[in-house]
């Protein structure tokens, strides 16, 4: 090990915040150097958080998007993608299956639907809540700060919005119309309005360099996140960045790990992503910082066309294997599943 990785290291080890310059040095692990962050990163959570991982079971209710964004399947000028919306009763449906397998959080996801007008998603969110003991994470993009307010009074209790990228010059090239900037003002109003917020960021996004991903941990420790999804940006062939190379499994693991040591109370999912370009990708994640598995609780006729990427696990699953596979994943891992929010 290089004596600029150990003294970083051992910063980390005594709790030392640490800087943007330090998290690259953690970030540029190599060889036995990336084993003693897993390590340090396991540890951390295990002092943190315990064993307990958490199943949040997502259910993906639309692939209509307004949005053009370059690395994703759901773009609007995908047209070789079948679009689906789920109705108010077959969501219902959905979360009352996910609750009752035991899921005690529940992600409604979608592209950017215009159909979804705050109203909505607040009278659907307030049934839920109504019928159900779980909390609701909404993660529907980007809203006017009034969106949000009607979804948290209607009683939603958290908000996931990856940030993506921390350059401002690439989220923009990315997420054409859209800002940075814009992004992380959406993220303090969240906070401000009582949501716990979540963001994350792409790993191996085209252009990203070992700074940028340092500067997005950053940034998630400045918006003191309840959440980060950290996950690989994996190449979609019906999007212009088909052809660009994908985040790989060790800089995403890398990632995740530095994350753990800079963020040790935050929740950390072990991504579709990651074990979509790795079989082992969730194990490894569970066992280097992560403590969510997100189970697909999204009917199996719906499924298949929620594609972001390719590749994508699980899609002939029924919402039932989904979550044994999620709890097979916790117990492989050496964890417990969480009987919490
Ligand atoms: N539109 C909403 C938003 O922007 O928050 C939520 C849905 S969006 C499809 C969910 C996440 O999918 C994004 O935050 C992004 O990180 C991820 N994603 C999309 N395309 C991807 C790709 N090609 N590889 C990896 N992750 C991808």
């Amino acid at each position: 090990m290089k004596a600029a990785f150990e003294d970083v290291l051992k910063c980390a080890v005594d709790e030392i915040e640490l800087s943007k310059e330090e998290l690259i040095v953690l970030i540029s692990a190599g060889g036995k150097e990336c084993n003693a962050l897993f390590q340090l990163a396991d540890q951390v959570r295990r002092r943190y958080l315990g064993e307990e991982v958490h199943l949040r079971g997502i259910i993906e209710f639309s692939n209509f998007c307004r949005n053009n964004c370059l690395f994703c399947g759901l773009r609007r000028d995908n047209r070789s993608l079948p679009r689906y919306r789920m109705t108010q009763s077959e969501i219902l449906e959905g979360v009352h299956k996910a609750a009752g397998l035991g899921c005690k959080t529940i992600v409604l996801q979608s592209g950017e639907d215009e159909y979804f007008r705050a109203d909505l998603l607040a009278e659907l969110v307030y049934r839920i809540k109504k019928e159900m003991d779980v909390a609701v994470t909404l993660s529907v993009g980007d809203r006017p700060r009034e969106d949000y307010e009607i979804m948290r009074q209607a009683g939603a209790d958290r908000y996931l919005l990856k940030h993506e990228t921390c350059d401002p010059l690439l989220y923009a090239r990315l997420k054409p119309g859209a800002s940075l900037a814009g992004r992380v003002e959406e993220l303090r109003w969240l906070g401000e309005l009582g949501f716990r917020v979540g963001s994350g960021n792409m790993v191996g996004l085209p252009g990203q360099t070992v700074e940028t991903l340092a500067g997005d941990i950053v940034l998630m420790r400045e918006l003191k996140v309840d959440m980060a999804g950290i996950g690989p940006f994996i190449p979609n062939s019906q999007t212009p960045l088909g052809s660009c190379p994908g985040g790989t499994l060790e800089m995403t693991l890398k990632t995740l790990a530095v994350a753990r040591l800079v963020l040790p109370l935050a929740h950390l999912p072990a991504t579709t992503a990651v074990r979509t370009i790795d079989p082992q990708g969730r194990k490894l994640a569970l066992k280097g910082g992560a403590n969510v598995v997100m189970p697909n609780m999204t009917p199996r006729a719906y499924r298949t066309n929620y594609l972001l990427y390719p590749g994508k696990t699980g899609l002939t699953d029924t919402p039932e294997e989904s979550f044994a596979a999620a709890v097979e994943a916790v117990t492989d891992a050496g964890c417990k599943v969480a009987s919490g929010y």
